[in-house]
C-alpha cells in the first residue's frame, strides 16, 4: 500500500491551498449569508467569483469531478477526496471549484440519463457554473423514504401535472431549474412509483411557501425551500430517466454526493485541529500553557486520531470507487456517511471549548463548523439509515453456527486442535 501523493499532484494541492486560504476564504466573509455562493444575481459577488474560477480553470482544476467528456481532468475520487479536503474548509470553495452540491450531482444524473437536448439546455450551462439547480425530493409528511411520498405527476395530454410538496429544496429559489421525484405510478412497487421531471424555475405553479434557514445560517431567511407544487405542467420530454426509475437515478447521484460531503468535512475537521493547535500553544492559565496540560494534550491527541481514522477511511472508500467494479465501495459509502457527523461533532466540540467563551461567541469560524454537524447527520439519509444499510450488507453474508455454540466455542475449538495434531502430541517427548 503506497500512501504517498505524486510529486505533481501534490504542487497543484499546495497552489490548492494557497489560493483557498488567501483568495477563496475571504468570501465567506464578505458575503455570509445562507446559499449566497449559488446566487448568481449577485454582481458584487460575482465581480470577486468569475476571476477566481478562471484561475481555476487555468490550473485544470475545474469541476474535477467530471471525466474529460463532460469538461473536467477525471481525476478520479481518489484524487477528488486530497483536494476535497481543501475546498471544504470553506462554504465558496466548492462554487470557486465547479463542484458545489447539488449542481454536482445533478450534473451527473443529467449526464447519465439526460436526453442530448436536456444536456444542451441544462447540463452545459451547470457545468459551465452559469447556472445552479434544485433537487427536489424530500417531502414534508416523509422524510426521505420514497414508499411515504405523495407529490404525483399525472398525464394530461402531452404533460405532466405535478401536484403535492416538497421540503428542504436547497437553493430553489436560486435554480434555474429543479429536478422533481413525483409519483407517476402509483400502483408499481414502491421503488418503481416515481419518475424524475425537469421544471424549468419560471414554470407557473411553483409555490415557494418558505425558505428555510439553516441553525449554522448568518441569517433568517435560508436557502432550503418549502414548495408548493400546485398544478405545474412540463411537456412529456421534460422527463430524466424512464418512468417509474426515479429512484435508480436518485441512487446515482446520491452516493457520489456522500463521498463528497464525508471528504470535505475532512477539511473542516482540519480547520478545527489547527485551531485548537494554535490556541493550545498561545494561552495560558495556571501557571503554563494549555499545550501543557494533559486534559488538552487528550483532546488534541483525540482528534488526531480519529480524524486519522475516518480520513483513511473515506481514502479507502474512493479508491474502492475508481478501482473496483461500480456498487463495490457502497457499505464503504454508508460507513463514511454515518461516521462523519459525529467525528465532526467531536472534534468541533472540543475546539469551541479549547477557545472558552470565545469559542462559544459568532466570533471564530467554529460556531459554524460545531452547528455545522446536525445537518450533516440527517441531510442525505439520517445516519440510522445508513447503519442498517451497512449491517444488512455485512448480515447478508453470515452463516448461522452449526451447533447449539458459537463456531469459536473454545471446548470445541480445543477438542478439534487435539485431534488436528493428536499424532504429534502422542509422541513421547525427548528429554
Ligand atoms: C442541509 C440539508 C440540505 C438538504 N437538501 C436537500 C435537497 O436539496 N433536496 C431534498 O430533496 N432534500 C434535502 N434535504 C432533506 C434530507 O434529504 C432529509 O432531511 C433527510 O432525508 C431526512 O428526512 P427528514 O428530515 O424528514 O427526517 P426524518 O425522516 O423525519 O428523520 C428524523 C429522524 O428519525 C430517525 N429515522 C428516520 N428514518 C429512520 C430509519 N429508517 N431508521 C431509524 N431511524 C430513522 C432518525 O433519527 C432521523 O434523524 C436536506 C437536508 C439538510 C439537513
Amino acid at each position: 500500500m503506497d500512501f504517498s501523493i505524486d510529486p505533481e499532484f501534490q504542487q497543484k494541492l499546495d497552489w490548492m491551498n494557497q489560493f483557498v486560504r488567501e483568495e477563496v476564504e475571504p468570501l465567506d466573509l464578505l458575503f455570509p449569508q445562507s446559499g449566497a455562493p449559488y446566487d448568481k444575481k449577485n454582481t458584487r459577488a460575482l465581480k470577486i467569483l468569475r476571476p477566481l474560477q478562471q484561475r481555476v480553470r487555468e490550473q485544470g482544476l475545474w469541476a474535477c469531478h467530471l471525466d474529460p467528456s463532460l469538461g473536467g481532468p477525471g481525476y478520479g475520487q481518489l484524487k477528488l477526496t486530497l483536494m476535497n479536503e481543501i475546498i471544504g474548509r470553506c462554504s465558496w470553495a466548492p462554487n470557486v471549484f465547479g463542484c458545489a452540491a447539488p449542481d454536482s450531482g445533478n450534473a451527473d444524473i443529467l449526464a447519465m440519463y439526460g436526453t442530448e437536448a436536456q444536456k444542451t439546455r441544462y447540463l452545459q450551462p451547470l457545468l459551465n457554473g452559469e447556472i445552479c439547480s434544485c433537487f427536489s425530493m424530500t417531502e414534508p409528511q416523509a422524510g426521505a423514504d420514497p414508499k411515504e411520498f405523495t407529490c404525483t405527476a399525472t398525464r394530461d395530454g402531452d404533460d405532466w401535472v405535478i401536484e403535492g410538496e416538497k421540503w428542504y429544496s436547497s437553493n430553489a429559489r436560486y435554480a434555474a431549474f429543479l429536478i422533481v421525484m413525483a409519483v407517476t405510478n402509483p400502483e408499481n412497487k414502491p421503488h418503481e412509483r416515481m419518475s424524475m421531471l425537469i421544471v424549468p424555475a419560471e414554470t407557473p405553479g411553483i409555490n415557494i411557501l418558505r425558505n428555510v434557514g439553516g441553525m449554522n445560517d448568518s441569517d433568517e431567511e435560508g436557502h432550503h425551500a418549502y414548495i408548493r407544487y400546485e398544478k405545474v405542467r412540463v411537456p412529456l420530454d421534460a422527463m430524466l430517466g424512464k418512468r417509474g426509475e426515479a429512484f435508480k437515478v436518485a441512487q446515482a447521484r446520491l452516493g457520489g454526493g456522500r463521498i463528497h460531503h464525508a471528504m470535505r468535512s475532512v477539511g473542516l475537521c482540519n480547520r478545527g485541529i489547527e485551531m485548537m493547535l494554535e490556541r493550545a500553544v498561545s494561552r495560558r492559565t495556571q501557571g503554563k500553557l494549555l499545550a501543557d496540560h494533559q486534559f488538552v494534550q487528550g483532546m488534541i491527541a483525540d482528534s488526531a486520531m480519529e480524524l486519522e481514522q475516518f480520513r483513511l477511511l473515506v481514502l479507502k472508500t474512493a479508491w474502492m470507487i475508481d478501482k473496483l467494479p461500480p456498487g463495490s465501495a457502497r457499505m464503504h459509502i454508508g460507513m463514511c456517511k454515518m461516521s462523519l457527523a459525529k467525528v465532526l461533532h467531536d472534534i468541533a466540540q472540543r475546539a469551541v471549548h479549547l477557545h472558552g467563551a470565545l469559542g462559544t461567541s459568532r466570533e471564530t469560524p467554529l460556531a459554524k463548523l460545531w452547528m455545522g454537524a446536525p445537518a450533516l447527520a440527517v441531510a442525505d439519509g439520517p445516519t440510522e439509515v445508513h447503519k442498517v444499510q451497512v449491517a444488512k450488507a455485512l448480515l447478508k453474508h453470515a452463516k448461522p453456527a452449526s451447533g447449539l455454540f458459537p463456531s469459536e466455542y473454545i471446548p470445541h475449538k480445543r477438542e478439534a486442535a487435539r485431534k488436528r495434531y493428536q499424532q504429534l502430541l502422542d509422541e513421547p517427548q525427548k528429554s
